[in-house]
């Protein structure tokens, strides 16, 4: 694989798009952005009118875009990337989205003859500029080897999760878990204060305890046990609460597609909710510490 086409250079596309050209690949490149294509055109991409133009006469298309509706306006559309990629384009989506949007267009891809992984990442910004990202991969195995080469140079971590639609399954049900588990953190450190106990005894006996969680000892919500978490730099994010709260959106929209029960998950979504509609948004999402205790 040699020609690449990236559509959607924002936050995290411009960063992936500058690991690929730094990777050797020839990347063509849109976004409805003249910012974003000025930025992409000085890293060395190629700078293309539309969605067509970058589909056509290249091996992979990779898009980060915003959200479902748009990611299948992007594939679907009358000049989108189906009716202008080759049969044998790899067809990569990186964005965030809802399952049942990630399999029904990989589907429409099928039926074009046309390989297509959902590929959603954690890491954040700071992970697609380290090239450091952690991609979720659903798809066909052969698809998977296929896009290795495409996916090595922006991630550290590929892990394949299973059939279409499964990449997106496991990004929602690891998000919705780290945002029960942060909450839960939050409330033990503000119990722990109304009865006296320092934050960082109990930091040091919590993380060699059966309370240890990531949200604990790698994202700690309190300022001091772990000079590198946001709660050090005033909660700027890290990872914003507005999106924690469009990842457990997507997650409480699957789960009520097949059924199954998840409270705490709904409840989570409510007080991030809440968060956000107080203008919150902006706020590393373990600045609910401070939501909860009423001082944000
Ligand atoms: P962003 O808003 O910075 O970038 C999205 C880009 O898509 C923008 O530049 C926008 O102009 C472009 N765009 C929108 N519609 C388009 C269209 N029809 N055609 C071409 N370009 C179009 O968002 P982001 O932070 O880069 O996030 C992208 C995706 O990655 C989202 O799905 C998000 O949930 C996911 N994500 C973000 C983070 C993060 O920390 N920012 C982390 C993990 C996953």
């Amino acid at each position: 694989m040699k020609t690449l086409g990236f559509i959607g250079l924002g936050n995290m596309g411009l960063p992936m798009a500058k690991n690929l050209l730094g990777a050797d690949f020839m990347v063509k490149g849109f976004d409805l952005s003249s910012d974003a294509l000025n930025a992409f055109k000085e890293a060395g991409g190629t700078v293309c009118s539309s969605v067509g133009e970058t589909a056509s006469n290249v091996d992979c298309v990779i898009t980060m875009l915003p959200s479902g509706p748009i990611v299948q306006d992007t594939y679907l559309g009358d000049d989108g990337i189906l009716a202008n990629c080759g049969s044998d384009c790899l067809l990569i989506d990186s964005s965030t989205i809802d399952v049942a949007t990630a399999r029904a267009v990989s589907a429409a891809a099928a039926d074009k003859g046309c390989a297509m992984l959902d590929a959603p990442v954690s890491g954040g910004v700071s992970g697609a500029a380290a090239g450091t990202l952690a991609f979720m991969v659903g798809g066909s195995k052969d698809a998977f080897d296929r896009a290795q080469p495409v996916l090595d140079p922006m991630g550290a971590k590929i892990v394949h999760a299973g059939d279409s639609g499964n990449g997106q399954a496991a990004k929602a049900c690891n998000n919705m878990l780290l945002a029960i588990s942060m909450i839960g953190t939050c409330e033990a450190f503000n119990l722990g204060r109304s009865l006296g106990l320092d934050d960082q005894v109990f930091f040091d006996i919590a993380s060699n305890a059966s309370g240890q969680s990531w949200s604990l000892t790698s994202y700690c919500p309190v300022p001091g046990p772990l000079p590198t978490s946001p709660a050090n730099n005033g909660y700027q994010p890290g990872f914003a609460t507005a999106l924690m709260l469009k990842d457990l959106g997507l997650a409480m929209e699957a789960a009520q597609s097949t059924g199954v029960q998840t409270p705490l998950g709904e409840l989570s979504k409510k007080i991030y909710s809440a968060m956000t509609d107080a203008g919150h948004g902006g706020v590393d999402f373990s600045g609910v510490i401070k939501h909860l205790d009423g001082s944000l």
